[in-house]
């Protein structure tokens, strides 16, 4: 149990890193999949989101 959700941190804590990596490219906000960006409702639900709604589904 505590490895899992340690595990489960770790994971958000590289979103995270990976998010701000993005946004000093000037690419946070952008797909990775089309590269259309992702809606703003979205990323205020979740500021780590790599894609947008329509390639995550
Ligand atoms: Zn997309």
């Amino acid at each position: 149990m505590a490895q899992a959700s340690e595990r489960r941190r770790n994971l958000q804590l590289q979103r995270i890193e990976h998010a701000l990596k993005r946004l000093e490219r000037g690419e946070f906000g952008a797909c990775i999949e089309c590269g259309e960006w992702i809606a703003k409702g979205r990323l205020e639900l979740d500021p780590t989101a790599l894609k947008c709604i329509e390639c995550a589904e």
